[in-house]
């Protein structure tokens, strides 16, 4: 068992909780990672659902090294402050949830980048405390909200992630939000049990659903 990240600077109140994916979620990642390729050369050809083996060499039209696909998803981590950017209505319905409950961001993202992204965060006023791990989400979230008897929910993208804490995490509200496009229609869709959000306004709305008593 994968050890749990730090979570003491994590404080909650006694309200409910709203644990949220950062990439492909509130911040673009497909995108402007798109767009670094491009700087870089390379493009990504959406035949599956994952990165490597699907970027392709602008000159050559191969296939790029695994290495070198790594090592490009390092480098725009690492500058992702310049490359970044918010999906629409994100900030402004994440401080209107931010009246009914606690929000943490928990980001699977090589902690090391952890400084640029508590930066570009502060830049758009999201303050909400955040935990960088690569590490399953379920255990995660269950460590961070433990056995409070209020309502909890999480957001992300990948399938995997909403099984993972639907499976450790009792009640919990799990909404998947995803970017329109084709890479992502390539991707494994999560079970019946999950909430679809279309934006983040309808997230808004199943959010504060779910915290009304
Ligand atoms: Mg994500």
């Amino acid at each position: 068992m994968s050890a749990l990240p730090d979570l003491d600077h994590i404080r909650l109140s006694d309200r409910p909780l709203v644990v949220c994916d950062v990439d492909d979620v509130v911040l673009q990642f497909l995108a402007p990672f798109e767009a670094y390729l491009a700087a870089e050369g390379a493009r990504l050809l959406p035949r599956s659902f994952r990165l490597h083996g699907n970027i392709i060499s602008l000159t050559s039209n191969e296939a790029l090294e695994d290495q070198r696909v790594s090592d490009l998803l390092e480098t725009f981590f690492e500058a992702q402050e310049r490359w970044q950017t918010p999906f629409a209505q994100a900030v402004e319905t994440l401080h209107a949830v931010e009246r009914q409950a606690d929000v943490v961001f928990l980001t699977a993202m090589p902690p090391r980048f952890a400084a640029q992204r508590r930066r570009l965060l502060d830049a758009l006023h999201l303050t909400f405390p955040m935990v960088a791990t690569e590490t399953p989400k379920g255990p995660v979230v269950h460590a961070i909200h433990q056995t409070r008897p209020l309502p909890i929910a999480f957001i992300d993208d990948m399938a995997h992630n909403l099984h993972s804490v639907g499976e450790h995490v009792e009640d919990c509200l799990l909404i998947h939000m995803m970017p329109d496009s084709e890479i992502h229609r390539h991707a494994p869709k999560p079970g019946e049990h999950v909430a679809r959000a279309l934006d983040w306004p309808h997230a808004g709305t199943l959010l504060a659903r779910h915290f009304t008593p």
